[in-house]
C-alpha cells in the first residue's frame, strides 16, 4: 500500500466539499444558473459517500459500504443532471432517474443477497457508466469550446476508467464476498483519479461557466435592447479600416418620428421601432449587418452588394414600412422611412467615409420630400 487510504479520502472529501461550496456560492449570487445548484447537491452527496466509505476503512461493514455506494451513485447522478442542463439547457430528470435506478437497484440487490464483492463491482462500474454519460454531454457540446469541453470529457473518461478498473480488479481477484474494504492497485489509482478528476472537471466546468457569462455580457453589450439589432459600437467593431470593394452602406431614418411620438405616445413609437427592425431583419441576407445607430436611425452594411442590389433592398424595406400598420392603444400608427445609400467607389474608402456619404444621401432624401431612397451620386425617387 503506497498511499494512506484515510488521508487520500480526507483529501477527496475536502476537495469535493470546497468545489461544492464554490458552486453553491456562485449559484447564490444570481440564482438563475440552476446547474450550479444541481452540481453542488451532487458534490454534497459525494462528500457524504466519501465520509461513510472512510469509516469502512477502519471497521469494515457491508451495510456501510452499500450506503457509501448509494450516496456516490446519487451524487454522480446529480452531476449528470447538472451537466445535461449546462450542456443542453434542459434537465432530463427522467433519464437521470432511470440511469441512477439502473445503478442503484442491482448494487443494492447484490449487497442484500450477501454478495458484497459483486455489489462493489457493480457499484464501481455503474459510477463509471454515469461518468461516461457526463463525458458524452461535454463531448456533444464541444462546439461551444473545443478545448475546454474536450478536456472535460477526457477528465470524465479517465475518472470513469478508474472506477471501472476497481470493478475489474475485484472480478479478477474473484472476490464475490468482501470481508474488508476493497484494496488493490485499481483502488489506489481510483483514489488519485477521484481527486485529480473531480477537481479537474470542477475547474474546467467553472471556467466554461465564466466563459459563457462573459460571452453573454459581450453579446448584450453589442446589441440594442429594444430591437435586438446590433448597436453602433458593434457595427464598427473590427471594421475601422478600408471597406472591401462592393460594400454598400444603407442609412435609414423614420420620417417625422417625433410627431408620431407626440401624437401616439413613446410606447407606440417604440413599437414602430421594433416593427421597423423586424422589416429590416427579414429583408437582409445572412452576410449583411444591421444596426440601430441611435434613436430612429438604422444602418445596414451589405458586402458584395453594389448600387442596384442595395437600392432594391432599401426600397423593399421602404415600401414594406409604408404598408405596415402598428395597432396601439391610441389607434393604428403608420410610418414612412427615408434612406441614403453609398457604395464603395474604385478608390479605397473607409467604412466611416461610406457612412458619411450615406448620411449625406439620406439628408438629400429627406430634403427632397422623404419616403424615398437616395443613392450617393444618383437619384432614385420613390
Ligand atoms: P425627420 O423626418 O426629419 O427624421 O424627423 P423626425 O421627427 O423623425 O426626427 P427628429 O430627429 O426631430 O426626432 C427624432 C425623434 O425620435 C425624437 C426622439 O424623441 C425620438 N426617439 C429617439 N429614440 C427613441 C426611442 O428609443 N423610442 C421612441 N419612442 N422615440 C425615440
Ligand atoms: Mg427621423
Ligand atoms: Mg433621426
Amino acid at each position: 500500500m503506497i498511499l494512506d487510504q484515510l488521508s487520500v479520502l480526507v483529501a477527496i472529501g475536502f476537495s469535493s466539499a470546497s468545489l461544492g461550496m464554490t458552486f453553491l456560492m456562485m449559484w447564490a449570487i444570481g440564482r438563475s444558473e440552476t446547474h450550479l445548484l444541481i452540481w453542488a447537491t451532487g458534490l454534497a452527496l459525494i462528500v457524504a459517500g466519501v465520509i461513510v466509505f472512510s469509516t469502512v476503512v477502519e471497521n469494515y461493514s457491508s451495510g456501510l459500504l452499500l450506503t457509501s455506494f448509494l450516496f456516490l451513485i446519487g451524487g454522480f447522478g446529480f452531476l449528470h443532471a447538472g451537466c445535461a442542463r449546462f450542456c443542453t439547457g434542459q434537465t432530463n430528470w427522467v433519464s437521470t432517474a432511470v440511469a441512477v435506478a439502473l445503478a442503484l437497484i442491482p448494487t443494492s440487490i447484490a449487497f442484500a443477497l450477501g454478495y458484497s464483492g459483486i455489489g462493489t463491482m457493480i457499484g464501481n462500474i455503474a459510477i463509471g457508466a454515469l461518468l461516461m454519460l457526463i463525458a458524452r454531454h461535454y463531448w456533444l457540446a464541444r462546439a461551444e469550446s473545443r478545448l475546454l469541453m474536450t478536456a472535460n470529457a477526457l477528465c470524465c473518461i479517465a475518472t470513469a476508467a478508474s472506477f471501472i478498473a476497481c470493478g475489474y480488479a475485484l472480478a479478477v481477484q474473484g472476490q464475490i464476498i468482501l470481508t474488508s474494504r476493497p484494496a488493490n492497485w485499481a483502488e489506489e489509482i481510483n483514489s488519485i483519479m477521484a481527486i485529480a478528476g473531480l477537481t479537474g472537471i470542477g475547474a474546467l466546468s467553472l471556467t466554461l461557466n465564466q466563459m459563457r457569462i462573459a460571452n453573454r455580457h459581450k453579446s448584450d453589450a453589442m446589441r440594442d435592447a429594444l430591437t435586438g439589432l446590433l448597436n453602433r459600437r458593434a457595427l464598427f467593431d473590427g471594421r475601422m479600416g478600408i471597406a472591401p470593394s462592393g460594400t454598400a452602406v444603407v442609412m435609414m431614418d423614420l420620417d417625422y418620428f417625433k410627431t408620431i411620438n407626440d401624437r401616439f405616445g413613446h410606447d407606440s413609437g417604440d413599437r414602430i421601432l421594433m416593427a421597423f427592425a423586424d422589416v429590416i431583419h427579414s429583408n437582409i441576407r445572412a452576410i449583411d449587418l444591421a444596426a440601430r445607430m441611435g434613436g430612429e436611425e438604422f444602418c445596414i452594411i451589405m458586402p458584395d452588394a453594389g448600387p442596384k442590389a442595395s437600392a432594391a433592398v432599401a426600397d423593399r424595406i421602404r415600401t414594406q414600412i409604408e404598408a405596415t400598420t402598428v395597432q396601439t392603444e391610441n389607434g393604428p400608427v403608420r410610418a414612412t422611412v427615408s434612406a441614403g445609400i453609398a457604395v464603395r467607389s474604385v478608390e479605397p474608402e473607409t467604412l466611416q467615409a461610406l457612412l458619411s456619404r450615406a448620411d449625406a444621401a439620406l439628408y438629400e432624401a429627406k430634403a427632397s420630400g422623404r419616403n424615398r431612397v437616395q443613392i450617393s451620386g444618383f437619384s432614385l425617387a420613390a
